[in-house]
C-alpha cells in the first residue's frame, strides 16, 4: 500500500471545504500486522533521518498539530516520534495563555519555543489557536488586553493571518521548514472517543467538561478552520488535512508527511575536509600505538 503525502496537502490559493475532505481512510490499513509493520518501517526511517538532520545542523523542522479535542494529536505525536532520539526533538503543548503571555503579542509565546537548527520542534496546538478558539469565542479576544481600537473584529483576523504568514515566511527564509497538520475528525467519532474517556477508567483523566461545551460550537469551529486553512496555506508552509477518524491510518499518514519533509531537505552526512582527515589519521596512529 502506498501513501502519498501530496494527496493530503491543501493546494495554495484554494478554498477549503472541510465537508468535502474525508475524515476516514480505513482502506489504508489491511490488518493489524500490516499496520504495525508499516508504522515500524516509518518510525525506523524517521529515526535515521532525524540523526542525519541533527548531524547536518542546517535546517530546523517545525511540525504543527491542530485539531478538535479527541482528534488524536497527542497519540499521533507519541507514535510517530516514538523512535526519535529525544535530544533532537522537543514537544510543546499550548494551553490557555498565562497572564504573562497575554501581555505580549499573540506570536510571542510560540517564538520562544521554536526549534533550533538540527532539531525537530513539535507544537501540540499553536499560535493558530489565536485565530481558532479565540475567533469562535470573541470574549476571549476582549480579554486579551489589546487596546480597543486594535481589536475590531472586521479587521483583526485578517491582520492575524497576515502576521502568521509573514512570520512563517521569515522562518522559511532563515532555515526553518514548517509542516502544518490538521487532524480532521468527524463529530460522530469525537462522541465515540468522549464516551470512551468516560467509560474507560484509564482514560478518565483525559475527559474535561469544557470539551463537551466546545462540541456545541462544532459548526463554528469548522468555519474558522476553513477560513484559517485558506488564508495561511502557502507553498513554504503548507497545510495537510489528515483524516483522523481512524487512529492507525492517521498515524501512518502523519509519519509519511514528516518523512517526506525530512527527505526534502536533501541532507548528507557532514564530510571531513582532506586536512581534517589527515589529522584524524595521525591521531589514529597514536591511539593504535
Ligand atoms: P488540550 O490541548 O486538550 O490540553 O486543551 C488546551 C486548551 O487550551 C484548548 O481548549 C485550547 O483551545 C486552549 N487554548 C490554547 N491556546 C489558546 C489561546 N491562545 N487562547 C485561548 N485558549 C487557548
Ligand atoms: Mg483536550
Amino acid at each position: 500500500m502506498k501513501i502519498d503525502s501530496k494527496d493530503f496537502r491543501v493546494r495554495p490559493g484554494k478554498k477549503v471545504k472541510l465537508s468535502k475532505w474525508p475524515t476516514s481512510m480505513d482502506h489504508l490499513v489491511m490488518s493489524d500486522d500490516e499496520y504495525r509493520d508499516l508504522l515500524k518501517k516509518h518510525v525506523a526511517e524517521l529515526s535515521s533521518l532525524q540523526q542525519l538532520h541533527y548531524a547536518s545542523h542546517r535546517y530546523a523542522l517545525l511540525l504543527i498539530f491542530q485539531g478538535m479535542d479527541g482528534a488524536g494529536k497527542d497519540g499521533a505525536i507519541r507514535h510517530v516520534m516514538s523512535g526519535v532520539n529525544p535530544e533532537g526533538c522537543e514537544v510543546f503543548s499550548f494551553k490557555q495563555p498565562s497572564a504573562e503571555e497575554l501581555d505580549h503579542d499573540f506570536l510571542w509565546r510560540s517564538t520562544c519555543r521554536l526549534p533550533e537548527r538540527g532539531r525537530i520542534g513539535i507544537f501540540n496546538r499553536s499560535y493558530y489557536e489565536d485565530v481558532l478558539v479565540v475567533r469562535v469565542h470573541p470574549e476571549l479576544l476582549r480579554s486579551q488586553g489589546l487596546p480597543e481600537e486594535l481589536r475590531d473584529e472586521k479587521t483583526v483576523w485578517e491582520g492575524r493571518y497576515r502576521s502568521i504568514v509573514d512570520m512563517e515566511k521569515h522562518l522559511h527564509r532563515n532555515g526553518t521548514r514548517i509542516v502544518k497538520i490538521f487532524l480532521h475528525l468527524s463529530q460522530k467519532e469525537q462522541r465515540k472517543r468522549f464516551l470512551a474517556r468516560i467509560d474507560e477508567p484509564d482514560k478518565n483523566w483525559k475527559f474535561s467538561l469544557a470539551d463537551i461545551h466546545e462540541r456545541k460550537y462544532w459548526k463554528q469551529y469548522m468555519q474558522v478552520y476553513e477560513e484559517c486553512l485558506r488564508a495561511t496555506n502557502t507553498p513554504h508552509a503548507p497545510w495537510y488535512v489528515v483524516p483522523a477518524d481512524g487512529k492507525e491510518s492517521a498515524r501512518l499518514i502523519v509519519s509519511r508527511i514528516v518523512l517526506d519533509a525530512l527527505e526534502e531537505l536533501k541532507m548528507a552526512w557532514p564530510r571531513a575536509t582532506p586536512k581534517r582527515r589527515a589529522e584524524l589519521q595521525s591521531i589514529r596512529k597514536h591511539l593504535a600505538a
